[in-house]
């Protein structure tokens, strides 16, 4: 009997035995092409040899030094590397073990800031219905998907929740892609209104949603009104890139593609690409600046933050991001997404396919025409993930609510490394997935 306390306590699940670049293989030698990186994690694949080194090596120097007393050769050399390449006036790294850990700095962060520079009642933080931010219970609080936030919702912090730029779902046939951007980035401002601005603190968004709406771009020009609206009202901009960041959308960071900046900056998965746990919150040098002159002390932490292996893996990945792996994301993901099409855009269950260089999902429903989701009951997506796992394809799939409606989808989110013949197996595997499940 296993020991282990499972995600799902009545799965039974075959065994990692070992990773080969894309793929994972089971205890039984069977191969699975994984097509999601796990959760957008894996972007390096599964045996990169720099990597494992770097680890190695900083194991040999120093496995641990606690942050309170010492600060680590990876950890700033990965900081200057991260600041080097982030958008805007991003200036400082705070580094912690994972996505909701990020989330949970930065939203202390936004707090502690505006207690230095004495706006004490800037507490509210608003966010989208179709996001998740993590599982801790502030960044749970701050998602907005209600299935994962109903259980503990007597246990979490106030917070509003506005419409998602969900452009499939929610543009009128009456208005440009353009304007429908703007008409919900506009519910930004009457809810900052509505709690009076005084006391809004934060807008948090993911800039490509990944696990609540199967990887969803905004249209143009919808983060530039959100930046107008948070810097009109004195509001800090969080972004969550921890699923879309780190080279996933086809540029290092998400939000270059939407032309702003963010004040607070939370990436992970990608950052250690599952070689170490690992995460970060990047923050203006603004926001910096008002601890550094006030309290001088940032009221958080965690004892592995700025852990320096975890640190030491992250910067052999950077390395290798940055040093052209990034670079395939692009082209990479422009030919997914036509085969994509090619292959499912006229079944009659795919409403839409969708996403951003290595970072595509694919939205089904009953009824292309009126774009009717599935009974959730009859769990669309989780027979899918099953059908494609035993073809040999992992795939990331959730049931999401979208303004009332409960819809399904599939992301993929393969490693970069991938190679043009990897894009036939994921849609032949997909293929036998979906005649499996209609
Ligand atoms: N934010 C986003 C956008 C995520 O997709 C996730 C995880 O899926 C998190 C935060 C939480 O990250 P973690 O699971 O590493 O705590």
């Amino acid at each position: 009997m296993s020991h282990v306390f499972p995600r799902h306590t009545k799965a039974s699940l075959p065994v990692a035995a070992k990773g080969d670049g894309c793929y994972i293989i089971d205890k039984s030698g069977k191969k699975y092409f994984d097509g999601s990186g796990g959760a957008a994690v894996s972007c390096l694949g599964h045996s990169d040899p720099d990597v494992t080194r770097a680890i190695k090596d900083q194991i040999d120097n120093i496995a641990f030094a606690h942050t309170g007393f010492f600060t680590t050769d990876p950890a700033e050399e990965l900081a200057d590397l991260l600041i080097g390449a982030a958008p805007g006036r991003l200036d400082r790294v705070y580094f912690v073990s994972g996505g909701s850990e990020a989330m949970e700095a930065a939203l202390k962060l936004a707090r502690q800031y505006f207690l230095e520079k004495g706006e004490p009642s800037r507490h509210r933080v608003i966010a989208r219905r179709q996001s998740y931010h993590g599982n801790t219970l502030g960044a749970l609080a701050t998602g907005g998907n209600q299935w994962r936030r109903e259980p503990f919702s007597p246990l979490m912090i106030e917070t509003s929740h506005i419409s998602p730029c969900f452009e499939y779902r929610g543009r009128r046939e009456d208005e440009t892609a353009y304007d429908y951007g703007q008409r919900v980035a506009n519910e930004l401002e009457t809810e900052i209104e509505r709690l009076g601005p005084e006391n809004v603190m934060a807008f948090v968004a993911e800039p490509v949603v990944g696990a609540t709406a199967g990887a969803l771009p905004p249209v143009e020009g919808y983060f530039k009104r959100i930046r107008e609206i948070c810097d009109r009202y004195g509001v800090l901009l969080i972004l969550d890139e921890v699923m879309c960041g780190m080279g996933r959308t086809g540029t290092l960071f998400a939000c270059d593609q939407d032309g702003i900046a963010p004040d607070i900056l939370c990436i992970a998965k990608g950052l250690g690409a599952g070689y170490q746990p690992i995460g970060a919150m990047l923050c203006t040098a603004d926001i910096y600046q008002a601890i550094e002159t006030g309290s001088g002390f940032f009221q958080h932490g965690h004892t592995y933050i700025g852990h320096p292996t975890a640190c030491a893996a992250a910067l052999a990945v950077f390395k290798k991001l940055t040093g052209g792996v990034a670079g395939r994301v692009m082209p990479m993901g422009d030919k997914l997404q036509a085969a994509l099409t090619d292959a499912f855009g006229q079944h009659p269950h795919v409403g839409d396919i969708r996403g951003r260089g290595l970072f595509r999902g694919i939205e089904i429903v009953e009824d292309r025409a009126s774009k009717a989701p599935f009974d959730p009951k009859r769990g669309v997506n989780k027979v899918l993930k099953k059908a494609a796992f035993e073809a040999g394809l992992i795939c990331y799939p959730m049931g999401g609510t979208i303004d009332g409606v409960t819809g399904d989808h599939i992301l993929l989110a393969p490693p970069f490394i991938m190679e043009d013949a990897h894009i036939g197996e994921i849609t032949d595997k997909l293929a036998t997935a979906f005649k499996a499940a209609f």
